[in-house]
């Protein structure tokens, strides 16, 4: 049996942070700055300069997974990373998006040429990695490092690598505690990737 690679969408396989920008700006005319490691607080209406309240914000990131979403252009180097290390690795996507907007999310990663199984998931992630890898060798990507945590917790086994695309989110977010490595770049990444799934020590 090959061993899987159990990877996150956003800010690993496609770009979010610029294409939410974008979108919210064109459809919404609002403005988002990444000064800090969070969207909400980083968002303001651009007519008035008040910031996004809390409240509105779950219909907006809904609304960018509907009618967005083709916006997201790959991460640089992503699709040719993920082409070679699919011939030794089974491949699954693990992305926290309501179920409702999964297919829209399969269909652009087909389009790709990753015709993968993707996985709508709600909150921590470490149940489900330790499901899909069911015991074999296997790697978890991932930007976000509360889900690094509770990959640690739940699949302990599991390789942990903590990338994030974006060149201005990766200066905002410190390395994962919970991760065993920080790469950003999807050439350095496939080494480890690789490397992990060969076997050698994480
Ligand atoms: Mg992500």
């Amino acid at each position: 049996m090959k061993p899987l690679l159990i990877l996150d969408c956003d800010e690993v396989i496609l770009e979010f942070a610029s294409p939410l920008a974008r979108w919210l700006r064109e459809a919404h005319a609002i403005d988002l700055q990444f000064r800090s490691f969070a969207l909400v607080g980083n968002m303001h209406h651009m007519a008035s300069g008040a910031p996004v309240e809390p409240a509105e914000f779950a219909p907006l990131l809904d609304g960018f997974f509907e009618h967005g979403q083709h916006l997201q252009a790959p991460a640089p180097g992503a699709i040719e990373a993920l082409t070679a290390l699919r011939k030794d690795a089974d491949l699954v996507v693990l992305t926290n998006i309501p179920a409702a907007w999964r297919d829209i999310r399969l269909d652009i990663l087909k389009g790709h040429g990753l015709d993968v199984p993707v996985y709508a998931n709600d909150g921590p992630k470490g149940r489900m990695v330790k499901d899909l890898a069911q015991g074999r060798r296997a790697v978890f990507v991932d930007d976000l490092p509360p889900h690094h945590t509770s990959a640690a917790k739940h699949a302990p086994d599991v390789g942990r690598l903590h990338m994030v695309a974006d060149a201005t989110l990766r200066t905002l977010i410190p390395a994962a505690p919970d991760a065993h490595a920080r790469i950003d770049s999807w050439d350095e990444a496939e080494h480890w990737i690789r490397a992990t799934l060969e076997g050698q020590p994480t």
